[in-house]
């Protein structure tokens, strides 16, 4: 007697069968079970979904059914809690149940036989201990003066308020807290009383870079281990090494890792005896997926923490408006609890580092540093103090130009310029990669003066040196500097930190002292807790102002706080630290609520315009991404797809309601349409409820399938939905 059963397999994005095929298997597996099945000739790696139900019935011959080739009997079935999980997420981000459950499990389980697999359990226990040190060893420079992490220290009033919230009340909670206010302390706190109460209980922590896991991973561990032992806490990141992600998804798994500490990846992880979430800087685009399944792990971090009784706790200094709006008073309609913690913590309270705007309207023109900006800089040099300058675009210069003929550094595959890296005198193409060495003269004309248009952090780092060359660092008279050691100016962005590593030694040396004034990306702005930066420059952050997307300022108003909060974390520094704003606008009203530190006035003004437009979160979007040869294929796939949608969808039963209350926009080019030679084209759908936009597209993917056939979409390589998107 053999037994048929369903098993989700991965499967192709848009496969219109379901993934679930029948197998034969001796004995009845539970759901959940893990399996190696064969697919066609190959072998894959499985998931038992159920009974099937075609047994018996006749519907499939059974020569047909193939048998199970493997179980996994040393690996517990994931959970029911799990797969709800991946069944929402499957259907709400509108891909496969296979696609979505299958990524949601370690690669290295794709690779392994359940014999093979024996062995690394046995043998991932010692890895997890190895790979323990290691990571505490890489980031501790950071924090390693930081006594307060290995001894508790006593909470604040703030801290024991809000702590006493999240006991009492069932959530979610937002933690509106400014940089430094002890929201970490808070998670810290408030899982290590769960951990105490229940000795199962399991909770999961998300940052959104893993760059600024090693820190925490730290200041966890050093609280941690001592009480639970090295094992309990595990991360789950893409920056760690197969056997290193199966060995603590195997840990999360089976509940020996109580704290699953990671990226958005980890909001998948199996956690059976999960009780808590917290989402770090909740606000971080990071938490959307952008490829495959593009989930939002923060919006799927409620829904678990429902699903499981789990308590959810999102946080941040500047919470995305959508958070933000949940959060309003109860009466309004608000379903999370705000929490509020203003003060930042110190000996005696640190304030919050001056904001100055200077008006670049009255500066010499092309100017890169405004002269009291430029003196500011050097005052802390002098004093032996550190300056942070960002702006968010690397390599020297955005575009190379010929003032004779106007020839630009277009790239040949991409509708875009390719940048000027002047280190290795470059062309490079920030999106298809595309590179070339800098022409001696201008390819169109042979003019040999070819020249920079724009500025990018190369440039800013090259003009700072000489700006600072007249000037050394004090106390520093050496053998090889009779005068006085030069400012050591030093650059952190995409290109500096290639290598694995290299960051984390760039942000040592920052920390170190080693670094006067350090330029950077937006890298730099985010999380690093740096104690010696009295100064951050945002050079020139006008563009955000007047982007086409809407949520570019909100944006923009984040990136400017938390980059204000690297500034005087000391509190010795903290009196004379400052935030410098170059703009063509002081007037602003975003840098005016920066100044004030408002961020709930920002917010506010944000959310009446965005109510007056009928944006999110007062409305409910999806995209609509196609791919082509042509740009004409990608938007008439979409433009059909749509006409597909009013003249099929309204004569199904019942679905002229759903119909009536969504928008379908025309299909537009991409912001850059074309990348590598594929043309981009996007289409917006639009509800004002969610419910109704979920039931549309979920009728609507059959239709796209089926348009996909007609003829005047040859040419379409792939398209996409991105539900809730962030940038459009
Ligand atoms: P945030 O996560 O909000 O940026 P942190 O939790 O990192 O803030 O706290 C900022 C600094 O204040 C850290 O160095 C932390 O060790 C310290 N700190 C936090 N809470 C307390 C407290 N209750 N007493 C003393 N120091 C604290
Ligand atoms: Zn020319
Ligand atoms: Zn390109």
């Amino acid at each position: 007697m053999s037994i048929w059963l369903s098993v989700l397999v991965q499967t192709p994005a848009h496969a219109a069968l379901g993934p679930l095929l029948t197998y034969r298997s001796a004995t009845q597996l539970a759901v959940g079970t893990l399996v190696r099945v064969p697919l066609g000739k190959r072998e894959t790696l499985g998931v038992v979904w159920g009974d099937d139900e075609q047994q018996g019935t006749g519907e499939m011959d059974s020569d047909k059914v193939r048998d199970i080739a493997d179980v996994f009997d040393t690996v517990a079935p994931l959970g029911p809690a799990w797969q709800q999980l991946v069944r929402f997420a499957a259907q709400y981000y509108q891909r496969s149940l296979g696609e979505v459950a299958l990524a949601a499990l370690p690669p290295q389980l794709r690779d392994l036989t359940p014999q093979q697999m024996q062995g690394k359990a046995r043998r991932s226990k010692r890895a997890l201990t190895e790979a323990a040190p290691a990571a505490t060893a890489t980031a501790d420079k950071g924090v390693a003066a930081d006594t307060a992490h290995f001894y508790p220290p006593a909470l604040t009033a703030e801290q024991s308020t809000v702590v006493e919230h999240i006991a009492t009340a069932q959530g979610p909670f937002l933690l509106f807290g400014a940089t430094g206010s002890g929201k970490t302390e808070v998670y810290l706190h408030c899982v290590q009383s769960l951990l105490e109460r229940d000795p199962s209980a399991q909770a999961l922590v998300m940052v959104p870079e893993i760059n600024l896991t090693p820190q925490l991973e730290a200041r966890f561990r050093a609280r941690f281990a001592p009480l639970l032992g090295a094992q309990a806490v595990v991360s789950l990141h893409s920056g760690m090494t197969n056997p290193q992600r199966l060995a603590a998804w195997l840990a999360a798994h089976e509940g020996r890792a109580r704290i699953v500490l990671g990226t958005r990846m980890a909001v998948f992880a199996s956690m059976p005896h999960l009780k808590f979430i917290v989402v770090d800087e909740e606000h971080d685009p990071s938490y959307k997926s952008s490829e495959g399944a593009r989930y939002s792990a923060r919006d799927l971090a409620v829904y678990r923490g429902k699903l499981q009784g789990a308590k959810v706790l999102l946080g941040s200094a500047t919470p995305s408006l959508e958070s933000w709006h949940h959060s309003r008073p109860a009466a309004e309609g608000g379903r999370y609890l705000r929490l509020h913690m203003p003060a930042r913590v110190g000996a005696e309270v640190v304030a919050l580092p001056l904001v100055r705007r200077v008006d670049m309207n009255h500066q010499p023109r092309n100017a890169v540093f405004s002269l009291p900006l430029l003196q500011a800089i050097r005052d802390r040099v002098a004093r032996g103090e550190q300056s942070m300058v960002f702006l968010n675009r690397r390599g020297y210069a955005p575009v190379l130009h010929c003032t004779d003929c106007g020839w630009k550094s277009e790239c040949a595959h991409c509708s875009a310029f390719r940048v000027f890296h002047k280190v290795d005198r470059t062309l490079r193409c920030h999106h298809c990669g595309f590179t070339e060495r800098v022409p001696r003269a201008c390819p169109s004309c042979g003019n040999i003066d070819i020249t920079p248009m724009g500025r990018g952090t190369e440039q800013i780092e090259e003009q700072l040196e000489a700006l600072l060359a007249d000037i050394r660092r004090p106390n520093s008279i050496s053998d090889a500097f009779p005068e006085g050691e030069p400012v050591r100016v030093a650059r952190i962005d995409a290109d500096t930190t290639r290598l694995k590593g290299s960051l984390q030694a760039q942000l040592a040396a920052v920390h170190a002292g080693d670094v006067d004034v350090l330029v950077g990306t937006q890298m730099i702005a985010k999380g690093h807790d740096f104690r010696r930066i009295t100064l951050v420059a945002a050079v020139n952050p006008d563009g955000a102002l007047f982007s086409s997307d809407f949520r570019a300022p909100e944006r923009l108003f984040s990136l400017l706080l938390q980059a204000a909060g690297r500034a005087g974390r000391d509190a010795a520094l903290g009196e004379r630290s400052e935030v410098w704003i170059q703009t063509f606008q002081p007037a602003h009203p975003l840098y005016a609520a920066l100044k004030q530190y408002d961020y709930p006035a920002f917010a506010s003004s944000q959310l009446q315009e965005r109510a007056q437009a009928g944006m999110p979160p007062f409305s409910f979007q999806a995209l609509v991404r196609a791919e082509a040869r042509s740009q004409e294929a990608a938007q008439a796939f979409l433009n059909a797809a749509s006409a597909n949608a009013r003249s099929d969808m309204a004569s199904w039963d019942g679905w002229h309601e759903v119909l009536a209350q969504v928008t379908l926009y025309s299909a537009v080019p991409m912001a850059i349409a074309r990348v590598a030679n594929v043309e981009r084209a996007q289409m917006l759908v639009e509800s004002p409820s969610r419910a109704a936009l979920q039931e549309f597209l979920s009728g609507w993917h059959g239709v796209l399938h089926a348009t996909r056939a007609q003829p005047e979409c040859k040419g379409l390589i792939r398209w996409a939905i991105d539900v809730d998107p962030l940038a459009i």
